[in-house]
């Protein structure tokens, strides 16, 4: 049996604040992610799409952003506890696939390296994870580097 969870997530940016994209840092980046955590958007949406798949809820209950526990938090501990629960229900990750939605800078050969780490951090190996990234066209919230958003979808197996 197979179970399937989709996430999202959206960040507002600002300068003078860090990027943090799947557990990597991105230092060229005119801006980074207004969070109470490290605003790691692509993370918190596999976080939701691994707890979706797993039936439990989704990350603002278990981490909720007024506990100042998470305050400046890795999300690396937020991803643990997700795949710790899709575990204890007997499944493992099958594959994820997700979209980076970012204006600046184009993550490029970067998107390669920010799958590795996704995989790594999600327990399989690299060509289980798809990374891509969008532009926002210069328009909306993304294109005017407003914000920065990701998707994630997951399939969970058993066993
Ligand atoms: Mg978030």
């Amino acid at each position: 049996m197979c179970r399937i969870g989709i996430g999202h997530d959206t960040h507002r940016l600002r300068r003078g604040k860090q990027l943090v994209l799947g557990g990597v840092e991105i230092p060229d980046a005119p801006a980074g992610t207004v969070a109470h955590s490290d605003g790691d958007v692509l993370l918190h949406a596999l976080v939701d799409a691994l707890l979706g798949a797993a039936g439990g809820g989704d990350i603002g209950d278990l981490f909720p952003n007024t506990d100042p526990r998470w305050k400046n938090a890795s999300s690396d501990i937020f991803l643990a506890e997700a795949l710790r629960r899709v575990r204890r229900k007997g499944f493992r990750v099958a594959n994820a696939d997700c979209i980076v939605f970012l204006e600046r800078p184009a993550l490029g050969s970067r998107k390669r390296d920010i799958a590795a780490r996704v995989a790594k951090l999600l327990g399989v190996a690299p060509d289980a994870v798809g990374v891509k990234a969008k532009s926002g066209e210069g328009i909306g919230a993304i294109g005017r580097a407003a914000a920065v958003a990701a998707q994630a979808v997951v399939l969970l197996a058993r066993g």
